[in-house]
């Protein structure tokens, strides 16, 4: 129950992959249609391997508090630079602990050697220590004494802004290789990942009010104002897809305009269930057999009003954005052509590389 609040709501993230399509040139746009239903089904993939996948967990989100204040520009935008930044490794041997990297510690030569060694062999979050050539290279010793031990200090706080930029050069290279599940499936991921940029309550630790007293925040403000209000009341349409030049700051604006937002969203939720009646704050509504406790439209109403519409614009970014990274890496790809890619649409239970992602 716990973790099925920590992510914006899947009608959401289904609904902003659709009207993505819609921002798409011309020379994409008959492509993305055909697979709509892929598309939109695939919007929560990443949500649903988080059970699956230790590693997945992170890419949903950033903690920007734990980087100092805004505008965070101590935090490097590549990933490398940013682990080699927010990482200890240290050789732990008998009676002594030998520190290669630690904060304001570097021994002379290890950034060279991380270059080199251990940079290109990041995955998805996991991080393989190459022990017998760091004893070599490091230590000089061809015999191991001790152990390396490598502590992470980033992943653990959240890594969207970084993953948002390694999907957009998977995404790229499928378009390049004209793989068309992969083209799919990553147009559907990364739209989820864009989706979560673009919550503010993704970009703080604070991500459900768990510290200041107002558990439920995120489920009230990413699902239910969303579900309530969005295909009624919303105006949703966004414009055309553009094309970035620089996605890698693009990402990294979209999550720091996200965290800029986290103390209104707070402070107007708590002023609004101060003042708001008490019994009209929660309801009880019957789903299937049982009976669940959900937000009540009238006070969800209120919070939206009191945040002056935030919700709506929030996804009417999104949609933009989803239909700008794909663009973008399209254009990028060389714009191949994706007529010759509709041949038939991909069938729902196809399996894809998804593991991979
Ligand atoms: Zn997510």
């Amino acid at each position: 129950m716990f973790i099925s609040l920590i992510f914006w709501g899947f009608y959401a993230h289904r609904l902003l992959n659709n009207l993505a399509i819609y921002s798409l040139p011309a020379s994409m746009i008959s492509f993305y249609q055909m697979e709509e239903t892929y598309i939109m089904e695939h919007a929560v993939d990443p949500d649903k391997r988080r059970y699956a996948s230790p590693f997945e967990a992170a890419r949903h989100y950033i903690d920007f508090e734990k980087y100092g204040i805004a505008p965070y520009d101590s935090l490097p935008q590549k990933y490398t630079d940013a682990i080699f930044k927010y990482h200890t490794l240290y050789l732990v041997q008998n009676t002594d602990t030998v520190y290669y990297k630690k904060e304001g510690l570097e021994m002379p030569g290890y950034y060279q050697i991380f270059k080199k060694y251990m940079a290109p062999k990041l995955p998805d979050g996991e991080w393989e220590m190459p022990s017998d050539s760091l004893f070599q290279l490091l230590t000089g010793d061809q015999e191991k004494m001790g152990e390396f031990v490598f502590e992470d200090q980033l992943n653990g706080h959240g890594i969207l802004p970084w993953h948002l930029m390694r999907m957009q050069k998977r995404l790229t290279e499928a378009f390049i290789t004209m793989d068309k599940p992969r083209i799919l499936q990553l147009s559907a991921e990364i739209g989820h990942y864009i989706g979560d940029a673009h919550v503010p309550l993704h970009t703080t630790q604070n991500y459900n009010g768990q510290l200041t007293d107002q558990i439920g925040i995120h489920a009230l403000w990413e699902s239910h104002i969303p579900e309530y209000f969005a295909e009624s009341t919303y105006q949703l349409w966004t414009g055309k897809a553009l094309y970035w030049p620089d996605p890698a700051t693009i990402f990294w604006e979209i999550c720091k305009e996200s965290q800029q937002l986290v103390a209104d969203v707070l402070l107007l939720e708590k002023q609004v269930r101060d003042t708001f009646p008490t019994d009209k704050q929660w309801c009880y509504v019957i789903q299937g057999k049982g009976t669940i406790k959900k937000p009540c439209i009238d006070f969800s109403k209120a919070y939206q009003h009191a945040m002056d519409g935030m919700v709506e614009k929030q996804m009417k970014k999104t949609i933009q954005a989803i239909g700008s990274s794909w663009y973008t890496a399209w254009v990028d790809a060389g714009q191949p052509n994706l007529n010759k890619l509709n041949v038939k649409p991909i069938k729902k239970g196809l399996k894809t590389k998804q593991n991979k992602v």
